[in-house]
């Protein structure tokens, strides 16, 4: 986000006396004032196409079936034809990006039925630093609705026909568009893919577009490429994973093609919930009119994305998912185009656009914990302040400290420091408050916001006398 301050206040001050969120204005390096918005930014979003975003997902539910374990042979239906064509649209997209597929040979386990090479379609656009920031969705697509006359007791006990499980009896070949499941995140991925490397712009994070296979066998191609990243020690900033954002109109009749839920994992303080509500902030300054819908839990009851496979390494991640769904639809025959709102998918994909440029143009989140893990707070020489420490981030100018009651889940004040890695709060309790650090770069813009976490006790045993 664009940050509205002045950037070199006193080192020390008081929690009682900073401003509020948000502000309207900011001195630059020149004493000039800088508006809010990156007028970059704001052409990026800009360049957003409904149009491409529909000709994109068409395309892809014309595949007939992208299930992972379907034809890969023919030109025209199954996973191999649509993986290919993926390949050739990021491809020709621009020279910028580095196209790749990333293939994990798989022996048969859990809903893989058999021996499969399975293949995510990765596009990857160099920053200044090797950072990363992800932004995915999944192409491949499931049709679980079990075939006519086929037993059907595992419904019987109450189960919804739309409940979300693909069954060893699953035909692969059959009809799953995969419209709005999950061609509408794989469309938001390439246009995104595209609208970043046309924009001139020179990112400090390293961008990398990848729409998965395997998802609806248990995330198994985000999983591998995860594990890889995690062996590899890959530094991920972040993971836009889109799945299901195409439609606003829910199976319950409902409409709302306003807002837009982005879900995550906790506790309060983790980096995937530091993730959502940047994601909020910076869509209020550059998509005003979509609302968004910050959900405190992993994802929807008995469903799963990819973001869960980032999550499972610590890789700060969320998953975006359209306001009201249609679980009638999804895995089955009538995932059609015709079920979509493309204008509720391009605001979708704005709000992806702008809170990834601004994470990818921002310096790292600064660190608050020892190599230990222990947070670097404590309660300064008198025993009753706040003394927060922090790593420095590379090409951070300033810092902005947080801070907000202990029982609220939102941040409630801040102020923005110099280039110090260090605050001592006079008279400030550190159990009455939560505290966290951002860092700011020489263009404003800033990082996610790292808090100081009071870590879960750990009990001993108690012995007892025999
Ligand atoms: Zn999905």
């Amino acid at each position: 986000m664009r940050l509205t301050r002045r950037l070199l206040l006193p080192v020390l001050l008081s929690v009682a006396t900073t401003a509020t969120f948000p502000f309207t204005a900011v001195l630059g390096a020149q004493g000039t004032i800088r508006p809010d918005v990156d007028p970059r930014i704001a052409q990026l979003v800009a360049a957003v196409s409904q149009a491409r975003l529909q000709a994109t997902a068409t395309t892809l539910a014309g595949f007939g079936t992208r299930a992972t374990l379907s034809d890969t042979v023919s030109t025209t239906r199954g996973i191999g034809a649509a993986r290919r064509w993926i390949h050739g649209e990021f491809t020709r997209m621009s020279p910028k990006l580095q196209v790749s597929y990333d293939r994990h040979a798989l022996a048969q386990q859990g809903r893989i039925t058999r021996d499969v090479e399975l293949v995510n379609v990765v596009a990857v656009l160099p920053g200044k630093s090797a950072r990363r920031v992800y932004i995915t969705g999944h192409y491949d697509t499931v049709n679980s609705r079990r075939p006519a006359g086929a037993d059907a007791t595992a419904t019987a006990a109450g189960a919804a026909p739309s409940q979300p499980l693909v069954r060893p009896t699953i035909n692969n070949d059959a009809d799953a568009p995969g419209a709005n499941d999950d061609g509408s995140g794989t469309a938001l991925t390439m246009e995104l893919a595209r609208v970043f490397a046309e924009s001139g712009i020179t990112f400090d994070a390293t961008l990398v577009f990848v729409t998965w296979a395997g998802e609806e066998q248990g995330l198994i191609g985000s999983m591998a490429h995860a594990m890889a990243l995690n062996a590899a020690k890959t530094v991920v900033e972040a993971n836009f994973n889109n799945d299901i954002v195409g439609s606003s109109l829910g199976g319950n009749g409902i409409i709302d093609g306003e807002s837009v839920k982005i879900y995550s994992l906790g506790p309060e303080d983790s980096m995937h919930r530091s993730l959502a509500r940047y994601i909020q902030r910076v869509a209020g300054t550059y998509v005003p009119s979509h609302t968004i819908r910050l959900m405190a839990r992993e994802d929807r009851f008995g469903r799963g994305s990819d973001h869960s496979s980032f999550a499972a390494f610590d890789f700060p991640a969320v998953a975006f998912r359209e306001a009201n769904e249609n679980y009638t639809r999804q895995h089955s025959p009538d995932d059609k185009i015709e079920g979509m709102d493309f204008r509720y998918l391009a605001q979708n994909a704005r709000v992806n656009a702008a809170a990834a440029a601004s994470v990818a143009l921002a310096p790292p989140a600064p660190r608050v914990t020892t190599a230990g893990g222990t947070a670097t707070i404590g309660r300064g020489p008198s025993g009753y302040d706040a003394s927060l420490q922090w790593a420095a981030s590379p090409g951070a100018v300033a810092y902005r400290i947080y801070s907000r009651d202990a029982w609220t889940n939102d941040w409630q004040k801040s102020q923005v420091v110099g280039n110090v890695t260090q605050l001592l709060l006079p008279n400030v309790s550190i159990d009455d408050y939560v505290f966290g650090v951002a860092a700011i770069g020489p263009d404003g813009h800033e990082s996610l916001i790292s808090a100081y976490v009071s870590p879960v006790r750990k009990m001993t045993d108690v012995l007892l006398r025999k």
